[in-house]
Formats: structure tokens, sequence, C-alpha cells
């Protein structure tokens, strides 16, 4: 017996820990900022880590109550029913869920490029194709409803990444809409906002639900409500939760009992659900993260000598000619930052904002490399 051919399949491009790298090269991994992945600087909560703790001495029990209470401050927050919300093993398994509740055998998916590579790996493993619209570069990788209504082919799931990963684009909510309104009634449009807080701009939850008076969300402005569309969020960005693996959909009002048919059981740990719980409720540190995104942004565009495109999320994508070397160059000084070639940007890399201290220190090195 063998697996079924998966060698059309991509592999998934996790980025190397500073351990993995420091080992490489013989250092301490005292030596090196990691800036490759997104991660939050800032670490996790307070909160979240001594609900961890908390929640320990607990996990003999299912998560069934920890699920439950997570879900509807969620559905609080957001102003949604709580069976709008699909709790997953980060929003990696939000992607599969939603291609479980919608691909049949031979079904495509439409995805950017570049662009985050779960989306096509994940229909893949559904049995599903995949198909691909071009951001295109000239404009400064503009995100518009041309460039995904000119590739649109009737496939079953539009995958848009708002803000973009890896140029930091954003769609409008206009365009959201429009793009959800040209395409297909049977077409579900999935807006993945995995660093949606990084930005100002109004969740395309607004085109989901139909409330616009609830607090700590934004308002959807009176459009009319929509049966196909779905958001993607997570804990991994902005809450700094990445190893825990905690992610959410929202999703129609239509789609109330879909969760139940396709989801893993006890889709997200109790520790998940507790750290993700604690996190929500610390709007301090979320503050504090965003802000630091802010402040590194604006750094990296004033002081690198590279042109560096315009970005609202938690990262930069920078021009600096080989990709590959730089990144390579950079690592030597103790700076790890994602080659973008597997996005086919051989000529950009992509760095998280850190720290003050950890972004200045990437700016120094990279301005050394550029120079050399
Ligand atoms: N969407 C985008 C655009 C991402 O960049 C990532 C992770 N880097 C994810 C989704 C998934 O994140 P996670 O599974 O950690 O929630």
């Amino acid at each position: 017996m063998q697996p079924r051919d998966l060698s059309d399949h991509a592999e998934y491009q996790a980025g190397r820990g500073i351990e993995e790298v420091a080992r490489e090269l013989g250092r301490d991994p005292a030596e090196f900022v990691k800036l490759a992945s997104n991660e939050n600087p800032l670490g996790p909560s307070p909160a979240a880590i001594a609900a961890l703790e908390d929640a320990a001495s607990d996990v003999h029990h299912y998560p069934t109550a920890a699920h439950a209470d997570l879900t509807a401050a969620l559905a609080d927050e957001w102003g949604v029913a709580d069976e709008q919300v699909w709790l997953a093993n980060g929003g990696d398994g939000v992607l599969d869920y939603l291609h479980r509740a919608t691909l049949a055998p031979g079904d495509d998916v439409l995805v950017p490029t570049p662009g985050f590579s779960y989306y096509g790996m994940s229909s893949r493993f559904h049995h599903g194709g995949v198909a691909e619209y071009e951001i295109p570069r000239d404009d400064g990788f503009d995100l518009t409803a041309d460039c995904v209504l000119d590739a649109y082919d009737g496939e079953r799931v539009v995958h848009l990444t708002s803000p973009h990963n890896p140029t930091g684009g954003r769609f409008s909510l206009d365009d959201v809409e429009t793009i959800a309104e040209e395409t297909d009634e049977e077409t579900l449009v999935v807006v993945d906002e995995a660093y949606g807080e990084f930005t100002d701009a109004p969740s395309a939850l607004g085109l989901v639900r139909d409330r616009d008076d609830v607090d700590g969300s934004r308002p959807s402005a009176g459009r009319a409500k929509r049966d196909d569309v779905a958001v993607l969020r997570t804990f991994s960005k902005v809450y700094g939760l990445a190893g825990v693996r905690l992610g959410y959909g929202l999703v129609p009002e239509a789609w109330a009992d879909a969760y139940a048919r396709v989801n893993t059981p006890f889709a997200a740990s109790a520790l998940a659900c507790a750290a993700g719980l604690a996190a929500l409720g610390d709007e301090e540190h979320r503050e504090a993260t965003v802000e630091t995104a802010a402040w590194a942004r604006e750094y990296m565009r004033a002081e690198l000598d590279a042109p560096v495109f315009e970005s609202h999320a938690n990262f930069v994508l920078v021009e600096v000619g080989d990709a590959a070397g730089v990144a390579e160059a950079l690592k030597h000084r103790g700076v790890i930052v994602r080659d973008c070639t597997s996005f086919g940007l051989d000529d950009c890399v992509r760095i998280t904002c850190g720290t003050r201290e950890e972004t200045e220190r990437a700016v120094d090195a990279l301005n050394e490399v550029l120079a050399a």
C-alpha cells in the first residue's frame, strides 16, 4: 500500500526557527533575530500565558466547554451567531474546513500569485484543482476586482488575502463586494484576514452580517447581507499565539449547520481555546502589537536603501535584487528574513515588523548587505 500520488502537491514553506538556523551555522541562538514568519515580536499576551497554565490541570477533559466559551466570545466580538464561528487548527485549518464544505472532486479554487501557498495545497488535499489570478507588479501589486475577475472562470472558491501576503496590499470592501457580485451564486469568496488587525480597513465580515452596531467590530455601512462570503482570522499574528494553532472562520448565516458536518471533532484544543479567550480580552497587548507593527513598517520604508512596497500588515516586501543571496548574507549577520523566491519573487525579501531594536538591527544589516 502506498499513499496516493501526491507528486503534483506543493510542500508547505514553513520558515525555519532560530534553533535550526543557529545549529546549521554552529552559532548561539541568542545571536539571531527571526523576522521571517510574521510572528508577534512582543510574544503572547501575559493573560494568555496565565490562562494556559490554568487550563493545564484540566486537560484530561475534552474541550467542549472551552470551545463553546471561545466561540461565544468571538460571536459577540463580531456580532454574529455562534454557529457562524468556525474554530480550527490555525487559519490553515479554517481553509481545510471551507474546502471540505464546498469542493466536490475536480472543482477548482482560484488563488492569487504571488500568494499564500496553502490555498492551493488544501484544495488538492480535497481532490480539487487550482487556477491562478495574477496580482500585477507594474501597479505596485495593487489589488483590484479586475485582476481577480479577469481570471475568474467559474471556480467554486475564490481566495482573496487582505492584507495580502507577501505584498502587504489590501482589497477595498467595494472590490470584495464586486467580486462576490460578479461571480456565480455557487462560488464562495473567502477573504483571508490573517493580518486584518493591522489595518484600519473594514473587515469583509461587513458583507456577511446585518448588524453594524457592535462594539469592537467595524460597521457594515448598510450593505446587503451576503451568503457567499466567508472571512478567515487567526490568533497566530496579532495575538502572538502561532504555536498554539488557533484560527477561526466567520461564515454566512445560511451556513449555520455546516460546521458540525465538516469539522474534525474538537477542532481546537482546550489549551488553544483558553489562550485565545484570554488573548481576546487583552486589548492593551493587541494595541501595543498593532502600534509596534505600524512603527516598524514606517521605519523600514523610511530607512531601507531599497524599494519597499506599501504594507498594511506586520511585514514589508522589499526589492533587493538577488533575494536568495541577500537572505543568506543577512542570516550570517544574525537576521533571518523570508526569501520570496518560493512566492515567485526572486528579487524580494519579506521582513516581519520586529520590536524597535530588532527592526533597527534588520535595517542596518540589510543596508550593509546592499552596500557591500
Ligand atoms: N493566511 C495567510 C495569508 C497567512 O500568511 C497565514 C500564515 N502565515 C495563514 C493564513 C495561516 O496562519 P495560521 O494557520 O498560523 O493561522
